[in-house]
């Protein structure tokens, strides 16, 4: 069936197709950098709803009244999650959507499987589409099932990683099962031995196969793995888009969901370094979680915790050269990032070299501390990374750490087993003085006790983020 452009010669389709890719990719390149970021989203989203408009011109996929109900549907429930999830919330819905992305791959394959089959007859059926199938089919549901059950951890549904006996092989052997049912699948396609039915069983059954096989790799990683596990799902979404598009002969979905997969894969190469993981140990030694690994809070403290007052802080803020800020999930939690960004700048405005300093996993989605601050206007050249900030610390009167805790836990350290065993932190306790503002002696996501608290240089500032900074705003502001 064509649409209202399908008139046109067929070449227009491809350079319209072209030019959403090249969009695609001048957006990727712009969201690089904070300052071209909101640039780069509108240049994708341009590149994106040309090709949507094209395609559903060209060709008619649907009746107008359905499609423009499907829209209006689609856009309400966007709009509503928009508008009314907390930015707390974001990283479980980021999860979600990296999801839906891989379930609807998955459905799209399977629709058009039914209808090619029923249309040319499965002896007719190319081995390209039924092996792209199969591959969307695989990767679509494990990242489906994969994503909420990721989701969901990080809504805190069930936090604690979930151990079931040889669960490495268990995993190899369902992953094992999946890929027969695949090649099945392809098979009996190529070889036509097989009417619509049994052809068509087999990949329900693939989807049925791979769905438990998402929720078998996620349930037992927990703890400070997640971030590389939500880095990966988005990967595996952009790939089962890209094979979609070759189920459907469509080369935007190709460039889209390739540049999606390949960016997903770089972000989790990122992640994992930066968490001294590897990809294989994320997968199959996952430990930790939790309530898991390290001493007891009381051994840890050992009543060696000294708290301190906005007053107090403000008067060591008032003889500080150099400050370094340490925003963590607390931040996010407490939205204290205006405050915190009204602070560095009276700072700067006192002459005093402020900086934040941003661990790659802090917060609970890549990115999530940079966002916070530059919604606050806070400059791009004062945020440092791991590696930049590190070396300085020995040399800085006073780090302000807002809630983070993870991210600041010497006993990454240690050399103990724990849920962040050999993961570089921020090595906060360097500096002259380190004020840690939270609102009480709780862990963070890793579940474990934090020996920065007790050490003779810290003072915990207890409270929330957004009172107990902004409070110290104003003390600073009666002190200048
Ligand atoms: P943590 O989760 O380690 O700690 C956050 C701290 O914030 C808590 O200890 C909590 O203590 C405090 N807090 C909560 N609410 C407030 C508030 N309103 N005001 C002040 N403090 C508050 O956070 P980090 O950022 O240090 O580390 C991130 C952790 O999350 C890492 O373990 C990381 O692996 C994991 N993670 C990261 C993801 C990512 O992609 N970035 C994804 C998934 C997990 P208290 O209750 O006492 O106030």
């Amino acid at each position: 069936m064509g649409g209202i452009l399908s008139g046109l010669p067929p070449e227009t389709l491809s350079v319209v197709y072209l030019v959403s890719g090249v969009l695609f990719i001048l957006g990727l390149r712009k969201l690089t950098h904070p300052r071209t970021a909101e640039r780069g989203n509108v240049i994708s989203a341009a590149g994106m709803a040309l090709a949507v408009g094209v395609t559903v011109l060209w060709f008619e996929i649907l009746s107008p009244f359905v499609l423009a109900a499907a829209l209006l549907v689609g856009g309400a429930v966007g709009t509503w999650l928009a508008l009314s999830v907390e930015t707390t919330d974001m990283p479980q819905l980021v999860g979600a959507f990296n999801g839906f992305g891989g379930g609807a791959s998955a459905l799209v394959a399977g629709a058009e499987l039914v209808d090619q089959v029923g249309t040319v007859g499965p002896s007719e059926l190319s081995a390209t589409v039924s092996g792209a199938a199969a591959v969307t089919g695989l990767i679509g549901a494990v990242t489906f099932c994969g994503s909420l059950v990721a989701a969901g951890k990080l809504h805190g549904i069930y936090e604690d990683p979930i151990h079931y006996p040889a669960q490495n092989g268990v995993k190899v052997g369902v992953a094992g099962v999946a890929v027969l049912v695949g090649i099945v699948l392809v098979t009996q396609s190529s070889l036509g031995v097989v009417s619509m039915g049994p052809l068509v069983e087999p990949y329900w059954a693939l989807l049925a196969v791979a769905s438990i096989l998402g929720v078998l790799f996620v349930i037992p990683i927990g703890g400070a793995d997640m971030p590389v596990v939500i880095a990966l799902l988005n990967a595996f979404s952009g790939l089962a888009a890209a094979a979609t598009g070759f189920v459907l002969n469509n080369s935007v979905l190709i460039i889209a969901g390739t540049l999606v997969g390949a960016s997903g894969f770089i972000l989790t190469t990122i992640m994992c370094d930066s968490m001294n993981r590897s990809l294989t140990d994320v997968l199959f030694r996952a430990y930790g979680g939790p309530g898991a690994g390290g001493d007891g809070a009381d051994d840890v403290y050992e009543g060696n915790v000294v708290s301190t007052s906005p007053e107090e802080v403000a008067m060591l803020l008032e003889t500080a050269r150099r400050v370094v800020i340490v925003p963590g999930y607390g931040m996010a939690v407490g939205q204290a990032q205006h405050a915190v960004a009204e602070l560095a700048q009276l700072l700067d405005e006192d002459g005093v070299e402020v900086v934040f300093g941003i661990h790659p996993v802090a917060g609970r989605m890549p990115g999530h501390m940079n966002v916070l601050l530059a919604e606050a206007n806070v400059p791009y050249e004062q945020m440092r990374e791991l590696s930049d900030i590190n070396p300085a610390f020995s040399r800085t009167d006073l780090v302000l750490v807002t809630g983070a805790n993870d991210v600041v836990n010497p006993t990454a350290y240690s050399g103990e087993p724990s849920p962040i065993a050999g993961m570089p932190v921020l090595n906060v306790w360097e500096a002259e003085t380190v004020v840690v503002n939270k609102r009480s002696l709780s862990p963070g996501y890793a579940g474990i006790p934090n020996p920065l608290f007790a050490m003779d240089n810290a003072l915990m500032l207890f409270g929330d983020a957004r009172e107990e900074i902004q409070a110290l705003v104003n003390e600073y502001k009666g002190s200048r």
